[in-house]
């Protein structure tokens, strides 16, 4: 197929696809997806060898959010039945990183619900990044609180966070349906923050939420130009009790091509498969592990992933490696640029945003469930919905942080 071609001989010069290109990618019918794993694969491995980064999540605080986000499961109103719980305590959140990279993670990612911290919030993250460090000072620590003010990316960069994490979601077009509470404009902002502290930028989406291809496109498009290091990809989890609840749009199939999209828009960036990798792919995790080079192991935010374990035997059968704390993530020319732009204060060019997760959107929970994306009447659907919900397949958390039992890891 001529589209792969070119994909694949982009991507492996480290070169973006035009928007068409990237639609096209969408538009490919089934016959053609293994051609498509394929394609991406080869792209994969170019700039990622085999490894897969494990990355950790700590919800460090959860539920009663003031914010509206449809897909949260923590949001303003929210009749899902998750674990609500105030701050962890340092020794806490500790405890649940150290089962994490123990597990195999190699980063942290602490994630607290909210619109955004306080500066008493950052003194709380402070102290407990210093517990984590004090345990292994190698691990990563990426950080997820909401909506940034001024000065307070520059104090958790000080307190030895690695990352920021705050999702961009959706398009700009449709950000207004999913949120009422803040702007897309808000959520570039804080990425811009993050990144002009020094702070490597995580930042991705949530797909399943109504969105049309062009949305997903639109925001893949957007997060390559904000320069994000790592970009998560969610699949919506529609939460009973949530207003997306009946979303169920996403098949295996529609979930390896929006893979496969993201990764020929950012051929040299790390994709992350996040919330929603065992309800929407299900029996074709292996495949996805083709096109992504990260994932979360264990647990959510507020949903229960499947057994840890069950994660390191799926990466070690699909004749995949653990990227080990010594291993460079990302491939030497995207450190450089990340390195400079720390050194110099932020990237200053459009590589600015991206981090993701609360404030607005936690990021790679995985404790979501969406409210339909403005709907286009002309608009094709993009894939064929499920023909029964399938809210058997979320199960809420129950375990590690904020609960006496022991964390899946
Ligand atoms: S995504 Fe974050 S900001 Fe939005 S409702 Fe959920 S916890 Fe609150």
């Amino acid at each position: 197929m001529d589209l792969l071609d070119t994909l694949t001989a982009k991507g492996l010069r480290g070169e973006v696809p035009t928007r068409e290109e990237a639609l096209a990618v969408l538009a490919t019918t089934d016959d053609e997806l293994l051609d498509v794993v394929a394609a991406a694969g080869k792209v994969r491995r170019r700039w990622f060898g085999r490894r897969v980064k494990l990355n950790y999540l700590v919800n460090l605080k959860s539920g009663l959010c003031p914010e509206d986000c449809s897909y949260c499961s923590q949001r303003l109103g929210s009749k899902a039945e998750i674990l609500k719980y105030t701050w962890l305590k340092p020794d806490q959140a500790a405890d649940a990183a150290r089962a994490g990279v123990a597990g195999g993670a190699k980063r942290v990612c602490l994630v607290a619900s909210g619109r955004g911290p306080t500066d008493r919030d950052i003194d709380r993250v402070t102290d407990t990044m210093a517990a984590i460090k004090e345990a292994d000072p190698a691990v990563e620590i990426c950080v997820c609180l909401g909506l940034l003010s001024d000065n307070q990316a520059e104090r958790l960069k000080a307190a030895g966070a690695d990352a920021y994490n705050h999702n961009l979601n959706t398009s700009e077009n449709t950000y207004g349906a999913i949120t009422k509470t803040h702007t897309y404009a808000d959520r570039v902002d804080t990425v811009q923050k993050a990144h002009g502290a020094g702070l490597s930028a995580c930042s991705g989406l949530i797909a399943g939420m109504g969105e049309t291809d062009e949305d997903l496109v639109d925001v893949v498009f957007a997060l390559r130009e904000l320069g994000s290091d790592s970009v998560p990809v969610n699949f919506l989890i529609p939460f009973e009790g949530t207003p997306l609840a009946k979303e169920w749009n996403l098949t295996p199939q529609r979930c390896l091509r929006i893979l496969a999209m993201v990764r020929f828009v950012n051929p040299d960036t790390e994709v992350r498969i996040a919330g929603g990798r065992e309800v929407h792919l299900r029996t074709m995790q292996p495949l996805g592990l083709h096109i992504a080079n990260s994932i979360f192991l264990g647990d959510y935010l507020t949903s229960e992933g499947q057994a840890g374990q069950a994660d390191l035997d799926m990466i070690k059968d699909a004749g995949f490696e653990v990227e080990g704390a010594g291993e460079a993530t990302l491939p030497r020319h995207r450190a450089d640029i990340a390195e400079a732009a720390q050194a110099g204060g932020g990237c200053g060019t459009a590589a600015a945003a991206s981090a993701c997760g609360s404030g607005g959107g936690c990021g790679p929970c995985g404790g979501h469930s969406h409210a339909p994306a403005q709907a286009d009447a002309d608009a094709p659907a993009a894939e064929e919905p499920e023909d029964e919900l399938r809210s058997d397949l979320v199960k809420v958390r129950r375990r590690g942080a904020g609960t006496e039992l022991a964390p899946n890891a």
